[in-house]
C-alpha cells in the first residue's frame, strides 16, 4: 500500500542529570554555566528530544535504536550529528519537517537569550528555515530535581508532512 499524503506528529522527551564541570550544551549551543549534563554524548536534551520527536513522527524507533550509548563512536558526540542523521532518514521516507515546538525545563541559566542561536544551529542541522523551530523555556518553580538544579529536561513535538 502506498503512503497517502498527510500530516504526522511525533513527541520526544529527554532528561539529563546536571553535574559540576561539564559543558552545558542545549540546542547545539554551549552556554556559560558551572554545570552540564551527564551523558554518553554531549547530553543535549533539546537535540535528543527533537531527534526522538522526528523519529517518532516517521515511525522509525527512537534515538537509542539509531545511536546506542554502548557504541564508542557516540561518546562525547555532538548531538547535532543525530539530527543530521534523522534528517537523512526522513528524506529517504519523503517526509518533510513542517514545524517543531519545544519546551526546555531548567532552573538556571536563562535560556531565552540563547534561543536565536539554538534555532539557527538546529535548523541548519535539519536543513530547514529557523522559523519552523519554536522554543520555549520554563523553570520548575524550585520543585523536584529540575527545580533543585539537578537536572535539565526537554519536551518536543514535531509535525511532518508526507508527499
Ligand atoms: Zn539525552
Amino acid at each position: 500500500m502506498s503512503a497517502s499524503c498527510g500530516i504526522r506528529c511525533g513527541i520526544g522527551y529527554d532528561l539529563h542529570r546536571l553535574a559540576e564541570g561539564r559543558p552545558l550544551v542545549v540546542g547545539g549551543v554551549t552556554l556559560p554555566f558551572e554545570k552540564g549534563p551527564v551523558g554518553h554524548s554531549d547530553g543535549d536534551v533539546l537535540a535528543h528530544a527533537l531527534c526522538d520527536a522526528l523519529l517518532g513522527a516517521a515511525a522509525l524507533g527512537d534515538i537509542g535504536t539509531h545511536f546506542p550509548d554502548t557504541d564508542p563512536q557516540w561518546k562525547g558526540a555532538n548531538s547535532l550529528k543525530f539530527l543530521e542523521h534523522a534528517r537523512k532518514l526522513l528524506s529517504e521516507k519523503c517526509l518533510h519537517i513542517e514545524h517543531v515546538d519545544a519546551v526546555v525545563i531548567t532552573e538556571k541559566p536563562k535560556l531565552g537569550p540563547h534561543f536565536p542561536k539554538m534555532r539557527e544551529a538546529l535548523a541548519k542541522s535539519l536543513g530547514i528555515p529557523s522559523d519552523k523551530i519554536h522554543l520555549k523555556a520554563k523553570t520548575n518553580e524550585g520543585v523536584d530535581a529540575i527545580g533543585r538544579g539537578e537536572a535539565i529536561a526537554a519536551h518536543v513535538v514535531a509535525t511532518l508532512s508526507t508527499d
